[in-house]
């Protein structure tokens, strides 16, 4: 990486250049989409899809995204910046992923698009989000922030996350299981002329030097980002592959009645079937304990350091003071009681078994 960051600096071609031309090709070619676009960030990622279908006719102002209630905040930003109306639906408890089977009551005639976000590094997709938006012509747009690497399969061959809508918005920010040296991101998707919009509408709205057809904005991925990321790209099935190593060993070993472990009987029941495992990549490891904060002050004081991810549900954010008197139990349910284990390819296996021997031994007070 120290050589590929070196290599852009002596060039001295910082933007729209080589290196952010090979890393789209090559990132294209791991997604499995025909074109990769490179732009400044997550967030620009899914803003700059949905204005991209504004400009084409798909979507207006006031037209309905559907989009789980429980996600990290930027994949509601994205709609509401394109003056579009977010519809928040309940996830599972056992997934932590949108219900499927609530989705087709949030359906009204001013619905365009279903944005699934694959959280936590779990595959959000399934056949019924498929032919969901076959039968009511929407737009798939998946948020795969989270998710490089993960997999789906059924009844054919395995396709990544990142290939199964219409278009997806990629980030690589640093702590992403595909991180850069600072803020990148980048859209996946076969459509020829989405691409192209896409690609104008981040550089001012410009196809053609000093010609805007759009009224666009400067988001573009820096070459050091893109050199440095095309280095690593090669390491992320394998930084991924040791993920769920030790997530393997959180879901056979933590046996604590306090602490759940959503996702846990798929898993055990799934070794021997590598898609059900690539179907998650462990961005996160999410625990679900009624006694959370006393966990994690517990993992805390034992040299263990916990995330929430997250503490506040969008809905319930200053923000979008137009929902907070909206009652979402489920989405609630999972930021209060949400705890992040440490889950990263750099942890030994020493630490993977101290880690589980202090959850082990958690005994939230009002049990003792
Ligand atoms: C990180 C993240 C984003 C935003 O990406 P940035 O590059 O930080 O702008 C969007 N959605 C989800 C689910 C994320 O985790």
């Amino acid at each position: 990486m120290e050589r590929a960051v070196a290599d852009v600096m002596a060039s001295g071609w910082f933007l729209k250049g080589e290196a952010t031309r090979l890393f789209e090709t090559d990132y294209a070619q791991y997604i499995g989409t025909r074109h990769c676009v490179a732009c400044g960030n997550g967030l620009d990622a899914l803003t700059l899809i949905f204005r991209a279908y504004k400009e084409m006719g798909a979507m207006k102002e006031g037209d309905e995204v559907i989009v789980p209630a429980n996600t990290y905040i930027a994949s509601i930003l994205s709609i509401t910046e394109n003056q579009l109306t977010p519809v928040l639906v309940e996830p599972r408890m056992d997934t932590l992923q949108i219900d499927d089977t609530l989705i087709e009551q949030a359906i009204t005639p001013r619905t365009r698009a279903i944005l699934l976000v694959h959280l936590y590094g779990r595959c959000a997709y399934s056949s019924t989000i498929e032919r969901l938006c076959e039968k009511h012509h929407l737009k798939l747009v998946e948020d795969n922030a989270q998710a490089h690497g993960c997999r789906y399969e059924e009844d054919g061959p395995a396709r990544h996350t990142g290939s199964l809508g219409h278009a997806a918005a990629h980030s690589f920010y640093p702590g992403k299981n595909l991180g850069a040296l600072g803020d990148a991101g980048a859209v996946t998707t076969d459509d020829d002329a989405l691409a192209e919009l896409v690609r104008a509408l981040g550089n001012y709205g410009s196809s053609r030097k000093y010609v805007f057809p759009y009224k666009g904005r400067n988001s573009r991925m820096d070459e050091l980002q893109a050199a440095a990321l095309r280095v690593k790209l090669k390491y992320l099935d394998q930084e991924n592959e040791r993920r769920r190593a030790i997530a393997d060993v959180y879901y056979r070993h933590i046996d604590n009645p306090h602490v759940i472990l959503p996702g846990r009987e798929t898993w055990l029941s799934g070794t021997s079937h590598e898609e059900v495992r690539w179907a998650n990549v462990f961005h996160i490891f999410p625990v679900l304990s009624p006694h959370r904060d006393a966990l994690q002050q517990y993992l805390k004081s034992n040299g263990v350091g916990t995330m929430i991810h997250y503490p506040i549900p969008p809905h319930q954010q200053q923000c979008y003071a137009e929902w907070n008197e909206r009652s979402l139990s489920l989405t609630e349910e999972i930021h209060q009681q949400e705890l992040s284990l440490p889950c990263n390819q750099s942890m030994t296996d020493e630490e993977v078994e101290y880690v589980v021997n202090c959850v082990n031994a958690f005994v939230p007070e009002t049990t003792v």
